[in-house]
C-alpha cells in the first residue's frame, strides 16, 4: 500500500489540494482534522470548554466515530449520525484544537488511522501523520504558507459558504490554532525529518496541487 502524509498548519489548504491530489492519483483521501472535530463536537455538546476538564475517558468510552467514504467523499459520523456539516464552524475547530491536545483523545483516533492506510493507498492529512500516525509513510510533505495568506484563504471560503468572519479574527484563530498545535506536549505539529517542504502562499490552488503532485511522482519514481 502507498501512504501519503501531509502535514501542515491550519488553513494551508491541505484539505482541498489533497482532495484534488488523491483523486488525481486514485487514492482515498482522509481528513483526520474531521475526526478531531467530531470529537470536539461531542465534547461541547456534553458542555465542556476549551480547557476540557474532567473525566475524558469516560467521555470516550460513550463515543464512536466512524469514516464512511460516499462517492468517493469522506463522511464522518459521531455516534452513529453523520457530522459532516457540523464540525465546520469556527467554534468546532477551536474545540478540535482543544481536544487534539489531549493525551487520551490522540489514542483513541490513533488506530482507526492507521488501519485505513494498511488497507488502502492513501492520501492522509493532518498534524502529525508524518511523525506520529504514519512514520513509514511512503511519502510526507509539509505543506504550509504565511498565516496572514493562510487567513484570506480561510475567510474567503467561510465567506463563500455564506457565514462570513471578519479578517482580524480568522487570523487570531489561526495564529492561536498554530500556537496550541505547536506547542502541546503530544503530537505537536512539526515538520517530521524526512518530509518535503512546500510552501504555497504565492501559489494559486492549481499550482499548489502540481507543486504536490511533482513532489509525489519523484518520490515514487
Ligand atoms: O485540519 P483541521 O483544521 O480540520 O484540524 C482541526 C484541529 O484538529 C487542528 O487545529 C488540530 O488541533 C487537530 N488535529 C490534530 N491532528 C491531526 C489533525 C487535526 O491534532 N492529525
Amino acid at each position: 500500500m502507498i501512504s501519503v502524509a501531509i502535514d501542515g498548519p491550519a488553513g494551508a489548504g491541505k484539505s482541498t489540494v489533497s482532495r484534488q491530489v488523491a483523486k488525481r492519483l486514485g487514492y482515498i483521501y482522509v481528513d483526520t482534522g474531521a475526526l478531531y472535530r467530531a470529537v470536539g463536537i461531542k465534547f461541547s455538546s456534553l458542555g465542556f470548554d476549551t480547557e476540557v476538564k474532567g473525566d475524558i475517558e469516560a467521555v470516550l468510552k460513550n463515543t464512536t466515530v466512524d469514516i464512511r467514504f460516499q462517492d468517493g467523499e469522506q463522511h464522518v459520523f459521531l455516534d452513529g449520525e453523520d457530522v459532516n456539516d457540523r464540525i465546520r464552524t469556527p467554534e468546532a475547530s477551536m474545540m478540535a484544537s482543544a481536544v487534539s491536545a489531549k493525551p487520551p483523545v490522540r489514542a483513541f483516533l490513533l488506530e482507526m488511522q492507521r488501519k485505513l492506510a494498511r488497507e488502502h493507498n492513501v492520501l492522509m492529512d493532518g498534524r502529525d501523520i508524518g511523525t506520529v500516525v504514519l512514520p513509514q509513510a511512503t511519502v510526507k510533505i509539509f505543506l504550509t504558507a504565511s498565516p496572514e495568506t493562510r487567513a484570506k484563504r480561510r475567510a474567503k471560503e467561510l465567506e463563500e459558504k455564506g457565514t462570513p468572519v471578519p479578517f482580524d479574527e480568522v487570523l487570531a484563530d489561526i495564529i492561536k490554532r498554530d500556537h496550541n498545535d505547536m506547542n502541546r506536549p503530544i503530537a505537536p505539529l512539526k515538520q517530521a525529518e524526512d518530509a518535503v517542504l512546500a510552501d504555497t502562499s504565492s501559489c494559486t490552488f492549481e499550482e499548489s496541487v502540481e507543486l504536490v503532485l511533482s513532489i509525489i511522482r519523484e518520490r515514487l519514481g
